[in-house]
């Protein structure tokens, strides 16, 4: 297939109407929402009704208006059109972007795991009027990268599962209408072990605890999550207990699979803001500074300015082609991590460098500058670290000659 560097119609015009939601409706909102830790409910509910949802999986929001979506097709740019979007939600606010309505990262497995009769049951919720919430909880206090160690534990009796754990740092965990949990049956048996299940709202013994106090994303609801003898629905085992028979990874899979598709959503997201802070210093540079004059000082700011450029196009590139292989339907493991290992460090970076350039003004509170410092930090945590992210890459690297690093 011949490589194209343009954006199809469609992206331009999904790109175009995003920027303008996120230029008129966010980012007026986004200092506020961060130092009152909440974006209030009447703006989200009037992003829903713009169609400006995080309804991942459901292949929702804004793409409903196109062709394909309305004659009953899932656009076949879909996860295109969505890294395109979420470039400019990013941009607008990154803290009011992960608290959109819709299903958010539970949306991936729930689309490519969960039975005809789950999809239809939990994406429903969706169809209300007012704003709901999704989420997925892996994290635990005593485990993060490593999910083959997660304690919370589920034992079947009778017609349900009985849930006892914690989970932590859980994406509008406190919001969310329903959670799909990972859990084991026996820990010794390792990834074999694991199950998915998707958590209701109300659920006796499911316990939507306290709000994490975060350096960034502050607007945005991270939660702990308890469950106490927390009886769940057999009918809430995603994919049925067929899938955990077939395959013995069957509950890992479920949450490695998730990140093929989340992992360029979460490094479109770090990309907008950077680019954010990125043409807010090169505004402030162009404004207050003769760029013309050979002063060395001067040199030395163009060149920063072009190395940011250039990380922001590289990153743009890699989420392009990760998402571009998984509207093809090619595997695109390496592609993925590689876009989120790549975007989640160079953003950090620029935002960093963008502090540098502008001096003290970018660290007072009452710019947006020094909130965007604060919120790209997670980017090279949260859906995997970069370490990890690398990791995986480079097993690829190595996986064709059988070996494993
Ligand atoms: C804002 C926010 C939102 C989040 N949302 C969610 C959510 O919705 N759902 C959810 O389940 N979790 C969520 N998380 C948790 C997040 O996924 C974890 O923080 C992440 O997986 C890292 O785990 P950890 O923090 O325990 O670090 P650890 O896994 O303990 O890692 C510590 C350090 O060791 C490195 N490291 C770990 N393993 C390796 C390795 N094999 N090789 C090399 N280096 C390694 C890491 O890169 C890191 O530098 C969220 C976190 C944050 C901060």
């Amino acid at each position: 297939m011949a490589l194209e560097f343009f954006e199809s119609p469609q992206q331009q015009t999904i790109r175009e109407f995003v920027h303008w939601v996120a230029q008129e409706k966010m980012r007026p909102n986004a200092l506020e929402a961060d130092r009152n830790q909440e974006v209030p409910i009447g703006l989200l509910t009037e992003l829903k009704e713009m169609g400006i949802t995080m309804d991942t999986g459901s292949g929702g929001g804004r793409l409903e208006e196109s062709s394909e979506k309305k004659a009953g097709k899932t656009p076949k740019e879909l996860n295109r059109l969505v890294v395109t979007a979420v470039e400019e939600l990013g941009w607008g606010d990154a803290g009011i972007t992960l608290t959109l309505p819709g299903a958010g990262l539970g949306g991936p497995p729930v689309s490519s795991f969960g039975t005809p009769e789950q999809r239809e049951r939990f994406f429903g919720v969706f169809k209300d009027k007012e704003p709901r919430w999704g989420a997925y909880a892996t994290t635990e206090p005593q485990c993060g990268s490593d999910v083959s160690g997660i304690r919370t534990r589920c034992v079947k009796d009778g017609d349900a599962y009985i849930l006892n754990g914690t989970k932590t740092f859980i994406t509008n965990g406190n919001i969310a209408s329903w959670v799909v949990v990972f859990a084991t049956i026996d820990f010794s048996l390792g990834r074999a072990g694991h199950r998915a299940f998707v958590v209701e709202k109300g659920m006796p013994g499911f316990i939507q605890g306290e709000k994490v106090h975060k350096m960034g994303l502050r607007a945005n609801d991270t939660a702990v999550l308890y469950f106490e003898d927390c009886r769940v629905p057999k009918e809430n085992l995603l994919g049925g207990e067929d899938l955990y028979e077939a395959r013995q990874s069957g509950g890992f899979r479920v949450a490695m699979g998730t990140f093929d598709a989340t992992r360029p959503i979460v490094a479109a997201m770090a990309l907008g803001i950077a680019r954010a802070s990125f043409e807010h210093t090169r505004d402030f540079i162009k404004e207050n500074y003769n760029l013309g004059r050979p002063v060395a000082r001067y040199g030395r700011i163009k060149e920063k300015l072009a190395e940011m450029e250039l990380k922001l196009a590289a990153g743009r590139l890699l989420i392009q082609k990760a998402a571009w292989m998984a509207d093809v339907g090619r595997p695109n493991t390496l592609e993925a991590s590689a876009s989120k290992a790549y975007m989640g460090k160079a953003a950090l970076e620029v935002c960093a460098e963008c502090i540098d350039l502008i001096g003290d003004s970018g660290t007072t509170q009452d710019h947006l500058l020094e909130k965007w410092f604060r919120d790209i930090k997670v980017y090279d945590i949260f859906e995997g670290t970069g370490q990890v992210n690398r990791l995986v890459v480079a097993r690829r690297l190595y996986e064709p000659f059988g070996i494993r690093v």
